[in-house]
């Protein structure tokens, strides 16, 4: 009787490992295959612009507030026509859990996700990224999105006079 399980337990293995020789392989050869990354892959940080070129980012520290790690520090400023933007804005990418939590924070669509996840570096000070690295020259996931369109209206335009925008309603005029 053992004569015959140890002739199956020599015979078993060769006969798993012939049955998975055949099978697709779930692995890819990276980094010289690419993984295929899905659109809601949370990576990399970015901070967007408007369509009209100008800072998504009004510096108002939600994304800052709402991070679970601490890992977003900024100094607001004001431009001359009183738009706010980030003197300075940097994200520690060694902290960063990428939870997305700052992109749901953000009023102005700036933060925004993307599908980059090659972030390893040897040196952790060079996982922490600058305004200047983090700023993109695109619109990202919402290329039709104007914050200052919508929000920013006194300060980009005066009222009733952005696009697709109503003039404003006197309330007096509602009265019986
Ligand atoms: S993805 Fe999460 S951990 Fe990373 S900066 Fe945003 S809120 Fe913080
Ligand atoms: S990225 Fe968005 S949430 Fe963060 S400071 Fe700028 S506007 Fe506010």
């Amino acid at each position: 009787m053992s004569i015959w399980r140890d002739i199956k337990g020599t015979i078993e293995p060769f006969w798993v490992t012939l049955r998975n020789m055949f099978r697709p392989v779930v692995t890819i050869e990276y980094p010289e295959v690419r993984a295929e990354i899905s659109p809601r892959y949370r990576g990399r940080l970015i901070l967007t612009r408007d369509p009209d070129g100008q800072e998504r980012c009004v510096a108002c520290y939600l994304c800052s507030a709402a991070c679970p790690v601490d890992c977003i520090s900024m100094q607001a400023t004001e431009g001359e026509n009183g738009r706010r933007y980030a003197a300075w804005f940097r994200i520690n990418f060694s902290r960063c859990i990428f939870c997305g939590l700052c992109t749901e924070a953000c009023p102005t669509l700036a933060i925004q996700v993307t599908g980059d996840f090659e972030l390893a570096n040897r040196n952790p000070l060079e996982t922490v990224w600058e305004k200047e690295e983090l700023l993109v020259d695109h619109c990202g996931q919402e290329p039709g999105y104007n914050f200052y369109h919508h929000a920013g209206i006194g300060v980009a335009a005066a009222r009733g006079c952005n696009p697709g925008e109503d003039k404003p309603v006197n309330v007096k005029d509602l009265l019986p």
